[in-house]
């Protein structure tokens, strides 16, 4: 290791691995949500879901606390049961897999496809049971996954498909957008995510049916519009239909949620640029491999996954990630496959070997930073630090 990389103090700048893209104009906005008085879910929730729903070109959406409220509401109204099994990917946020267990059902990990991260559907086919009732596929990164081919999957076995949508906000398959092609999606407004409200969801569907159950199970399984007893023109009358759940935003929230959106196709654009400027630099280091776009989709790029070349350098992922760290790179690694994590191996009996595609590319990838307020600058510092730490370390 020469003096570059022992000597963290060279380096003038640090690029955090993530810095959420809000300001004044969400302050704002919540100072005036704050203000009105109304402070749990009300008008500018709704407001918010009618511009969501427009804004993705779906027929209804609904607002939850987080997209894992969302996708446990979307598996339970589809009918997901005791003894069920759903499909999801091995490479995924735990929140994926861990909704099926609330239902008491059994996640079914799948394999990746080594190009796109997303769910390898010929591995699915090959783990598929006759108590498979879904099929959870999840845009890893922001790019689609192959929907023509999921829906002709499902249909083949006669699955219900759930859209784990987190990281695709805004997204598109075949010039349809995230959110309007499966009869349920669920999308997240976490933190770190391309739309944030701190924490929040949305879940999006055509299927009117749905859509109402989704609104009553979110909020107690108080029947319409439980909300509004304390509006004015409410009743102080409710009758409780099922036993729901405590899974509505805030207009505090739905405040934030509203400034965002109208921002979400700039920070698009900006999250695409560097993206482009990555892969642009990247593509041209034999030490490491960009990540593949494909042709018929459009990413929302929420993460920049970049791979090592397999057997070129002499440090692992981790080392690489350490030096980028004490050059002042922050980064992140998406995701552990979940069948190498103590409570899937305990619970479902996989091990280590089981989901080959996913571990060898686990070994070599981790996600660089991807954020709209990142500066010309701090592109290039990274794009700099990483080349300069994969050339030090060359075979
Ligand atoms: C972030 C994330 C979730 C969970 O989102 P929350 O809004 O935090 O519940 C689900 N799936 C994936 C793939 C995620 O990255």
């Amino acid at each position: 290791m020469d003096q570059e990389t022992l000597s963290p103090k060279i380096s003038t700048l640090t690029v955090p691995f993530h810095r959420a893209a809000v300001g004044a104009e969400e302050a704002q906005a919540v100072a005036e949500a704050v203000m009105s008085g109304w402070l749990t879910m009300g008008p500018k929730t709704v407001e918010f879901e009618q511009r969501f729903a427009g804004y993705v070109g779906a027929a209804h959406a609904i607002a939850v606390n987080s997209c894992t409220a969302g996708l446990h509401l979307a598996l339970e109204a589809i009918g997901v049961r005791e003894g069920d099994e759903v499909l999801v990917p091995t490479n995924t946020f735990t929140a994926t897999a861990e909704v099926i267990t609330y239902l008491k059902a059994r996640p079914v990990l799948v394999d990746i496809d080594p190009l796109t991260f997303n769910m390898n559907v010929e591995d699915a086919s090959r783990r598929i049971s006759g108590r498979c009732k879904a099929i959870i596929p999840v845009h890893i990164a922001g790019q689609p996954c192959n929907m023509d081919e999921i829906a002709e999957f499902s249909k083949a076995h006669s699955l219900q498909v759930v859209e784990d949508a987190a990281h695709a906000l805004p997204a598109s398959y075949r010039g349809r957008s995230i959110g309007s092609i499966s009869q349920v999606t669920a999308f997240s407004f976490y933190a770190t995510k391309t739309l944030t409200t701190g924490d929040g969801g949305m879940i999006t569907t055509d299927d009117e049916a749905l859509a109402g159950r989704f609104r009553l199970m979110r909020l107690h399984g108080i029947g319409r519009d439980a909300w509004k007893r304390y509006t004015s023109e409410g009743s102080w009358f409710y009758e409780v239909l099922e036993a729901g759940y405590k899974y509505n935003l805030t207009d505090i929230q739905a405040a934030l949620g509203l400034i965002q959106l109208q921002k979400c196709d700039a920070m698009a654009q900006r999250r695409r640029e560097i993206a482009e400027c990555y892969s642009r630099e990247f593509r041209q280091s034999e030490l490491l491999e960009v990540p593949h776009e494909m042709p018929d989709r459009e990413s929302a790029w929420h993460l920049y996954i970049l791979r090592l070349a397999a057997g070129r350098l002499t440090i692992d992922r981790n080392e690489f990630v350490d030096r980028l760290r004490s050059c002042g790179v922050g980064t992140s690694v998406h995701f552990i496959p979940l069948h190498l994590h103590p409570y899937y191996q305990k619970t479902l009996g996989c091990r280590i070997g089981d989901f080959p595609i996913s571990e060898e590319q686990y070994s070599r990838y981790f996600s660089l930073p991807i954020f709209p307020g990142m500066s010309e600058e701090e592109v290039g510092f990274v794009i700099d630090q990483v080349l300069k730490v994969a050339r030090q370390a060359a075979r």
